[in-house]
C-alpha cells in the first residue's frame, strides 16, 4: 500500500496534448520535479481532415508516465490528474478495447457541412442555448455522428452498448483502469455539444438532434475527486486517479484563476483566452463560448472562452513560408529593431477568423505596404496581430460581463516573447503577468488531483504556489491605444469574407 506524509507526497500529471503526450511530477510544494514528452503523429488523409491513432496516443502516454515515475518511484505518488486535448473523438469496442476507426481530432473539418446545415435549421437555437457553444465542426457531437454514419454497423452496435465514446481523457482513464471506468468530467463534457451546460448532464434533445445513443456515453464525474486507481499493468500502478480537466480549463486552474473575473491567455499555435465566471452560467452576446471551469466540490463553476485560430502559427508562417526569420526567437529582436510597423497590418485569417467574428471564409491580409516597408515591419505587424486578436477577445469578454478584467495571466510557447507581451499590455491597457511555471496545463491537472487526495488543502493553498516571473505594465497613452485599435479594425474589415 502507498504510505506517505503530506510533505513527501508527489502528484503525477498526465498532460495529453495535440502533438505530444507529456507527464510531469510535482512535489507537495507545487514544484515540478520531472517532466517528459513523447511526440505522436497526426494524419491528414484529405484536405481539412485530421486523424490520430488512439492506441498510439496511449503508448506514447505510458512511455511519458514511465519516464517521470522512475524519477520519484510510484510508492510516493499520492494522486494522478489528467488533462487532455479537448473535443477529439474516439469510438472503441467495449469488449476488445479496439477503436472502430481513427480518432477524429478537434481540428478536423470533415463535418463542416453537417454543422452548416444544422446552424440553418430550427434546432440551432436549442443546441446553442443548451450548450453555450457556437455550432461548429470543432465540437465532438458532429464527429461522433459522422463515425456512426460512416463505419459499417456502428450505429446499431452503439445502441446495443457495444461501442463506447470518449474524448481522450475518457480513453486514457478507461485504459488506465483496465476498462473498469468509462467516465469524463464536466469540462470535457461541456465541449461535446451533448451536455446541458447548466445541469451538467447529457441532454435528450441534443442526443436526438445528433442521433447519438445514450448507451455509448461516459458517466460525468467531478473534475476533482477519486475515480479509480491505476491498473497493476501500468506505470504508476496503484496511484489514485483523482482529477480530470480539458487542457484550457486545466490551464485556468494552473494559473490559479479560481474566482470570477480572473483571466488567462495561452499563446500557442492559436490563442485560448478564458475568464472564470464563478458559479453562474454566462450568456454571451458577442459569440464567445460558455463552458465549464474545473470545480473543486460539487458546485458548478463556469468560464467564458474565446479562441484565436492563428497566433504562434503566424510566427511559423514568417519562418517557413516567407523565410523572414530563422527561428521564432528572432522575431522579437527584429520587431524591436523598428519603432513601429510603419502603417503595416497583418491579419492572419489563414483559416478564417475565430471569436468574436466566426467568419470561416475570411482570408488573411497584409495591408499598408509602401516602398519603405521592410521585413522588420512585417514581422512586427505579425507579432502585433497576435495581441490585437487577443484584445478583440478580451473586449468581447468585458462587454459580455459588464466587468473589467484587471490583469491577464499568460502562458504558452509564444508567451516567452517579451516584445509581444509588452505590446499585449500596451494594447489592452492592462497588466500582463507571466508566471514562473508556464506549464500551467499539467500543473492545473495536478492541483485538481492533489486537492482531492489531501496533498493540498484547497484552492487557497495552491494559489500560494503561483509565482510571478515578470509583469508587463501598459506604457502607451489611451489616445494612442485607441487609434491603433481603430486601424486594426479597419484591417480586419478588409479580411472579412463579406468584402471579398
Ligand atoms: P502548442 O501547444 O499549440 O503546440 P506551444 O505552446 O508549444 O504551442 O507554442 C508553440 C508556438 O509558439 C509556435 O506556433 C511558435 O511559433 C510560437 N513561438 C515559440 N517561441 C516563440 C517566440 N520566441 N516568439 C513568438 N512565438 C513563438
Amino acid at each position: 500500500m502507498i504510505s506517505r506524509t503530506k510533505e513527501d507526497a508527489y502528484v503525477l500529471s498526465i498532460d495529453e496534448g495535440t502533438t505530444s503526450a507529456r507527464a510531469a511530477i510535482y512535489n507537495a510544494q507545487g514544484e515540478r520535479v520531472a517532466m517528459h514528452a513523447v511526440p505522436f503523429a497526426s494524419r491528414y488523409p484529405r484536405p481539412g481532415w485530421v486523424e490520430q491513432d488512439a492506441p498510439a496516443i496511449w503508448r506514447a502516454q505510458m512511455s511519458a508516465v514511465a519516464a517521470v515515475v522512475a524519477v520519484v518511484g510510484d510508492r510516493r505518488i499520492a494522486a494522478c490528474g489528467i488533462t487532455n486535448q479537448r473535443e477529439t473523438v474516439v469510438l472503441w469496442d467495449r469488449r476488445t478495447g479496439e477503436p472502430i476507426a481513427p480518432a477524429i481530432v478537434w481540428q478536423c473539418r470533415r463535418t463542416a457541412e453537417m454543422c452548416a446545415k444544422l446552424a440553418r435549421s430550427r434546432d440551432a437555437e436549442i443546441v446553442e442555448s443548451k450548450t453555450g457553444l457556437v455550432i461548429d465542426a470543432y465540437f465532438s457531437a458532429s464527429k461522433i455522428r459522422w463515425l456512426l454514419e460512416n463505419v459499417p454497423d456502428a450505429r446499431a452496435r452503439a445502441g446495443a452498448g457495444e461501442i463506447l465514446f470518449g474524448n481522450i481523457d475518457t480513453w486514457l482513464v478507461w485504459k488506465l483502469t483496465g476498462g473498469r471506468e468509462h467516465v469524463t468530467d464536466p469540462t470535457n463534457a461541456s465541449r461535446t455539444m451533448l451536455m446541458d451546460l447548466e445541469t451538467g448532464a447529457w441532454d435528450d434533445d441534443l442526443l436526438r438532434i445528433f442521433d447519438i445513443p445514450r448507451a455509448m456515453l461516459p458517466r460525468i464525474v467531478p473534475s476533482s475527486g477519486r475515480i479509480g486507481v491505476i491498473d497493476p499493468d501500468c506505470p504508476g500502478a496503484g496511484v489514485p486517479i483523482s482529477g480530470i480537466a480539458g487542457d484550457q480549463q486545466a490551464a485556468l486552474a494552473g494559473q490559479a484563476c479560481f474566482r470570477a473575473g480572473l483571466s488567462k491567455n495561452t499563446y500557442g499555435t492559436g490563442c485560448f483566452a478564458l475568464t472564470h465566471a464563478g458559479g453562474r452560467r454566462p450568456h454571451s452576446s458577442h459569440r464567445l463560448i460558455g463552458t465549464r471551469a474545473a470545480s473543486i466540490g460539487s458546485d458548478p463553476q463556469y468560464a467564458v472562452e474565446g479562441s484565436v485560430f492563428i497566433a504562434g502559427a503566424v510566427v511559423q508562417w514568417l519562418r517557413d513560408e516567407l523565410g523572414l526569420i530563422r527561428n521564432a526567437h528572432d522575431s522579437e529582436m527584429l520587431a524591436e529593431s523598428v519603432p513601429d510597423t510603419n502603417g503595416v497590418h497583418v491579419v492572419p485569417a489563414f483559416v478564417g477568423l475565430g471569436a468574436p467574428h466566426w467568419d470561416s471564409a475570411a482570408r488573411g491580409v497584409v495591408s499598408g505596404l509602401t516602398r519603405a516597408t521592410g521585413k522588420a515591419h512585417i514581422v512586427r505587424a505579425a507579432l502585433e496581430s497576435i495581441a490585437f486578436q487577443s484584445r478583440d477577445l478580451i473586449d468581447a469578454m468585458e462587454a459580455d460581463s459588464g466587468q473589467s478584467i484587471h490583469e491577464l495571466r499568460v502562458d504558452g510557447g509564444a508567451a516567452v516573447n517579451n516584445f509581444l507581451m509588452q505590446f499585449q499590455a500596451d494594447i489592452l491597457g492592462k497588466v500582463v503577468v507571466r508566471p514562473a511555471d508556464v506549464e500551467t496545463t499539467a500543473l492545473g491537472a495536478a492541483y485538481l488531483a492533489g486537492i482531492a487526495e489531501g496533498v493540498w488543502s484547497g484552492t487557497e493553498e495552491v494559489q500560494s504556489f503561483w509565482r510571478v516571473e515578470r509583469r508587463f505594465e501598459p506604457n502607451i497613452s489611451a489616445h494612442r491605444r485607441e487609434e491603433m485599435v481603430r486601424q486594426w479594425k479597419r484591417a480586419v474589415a478588409r479580411a472579412r469574407s463579406d468584402l471579398q
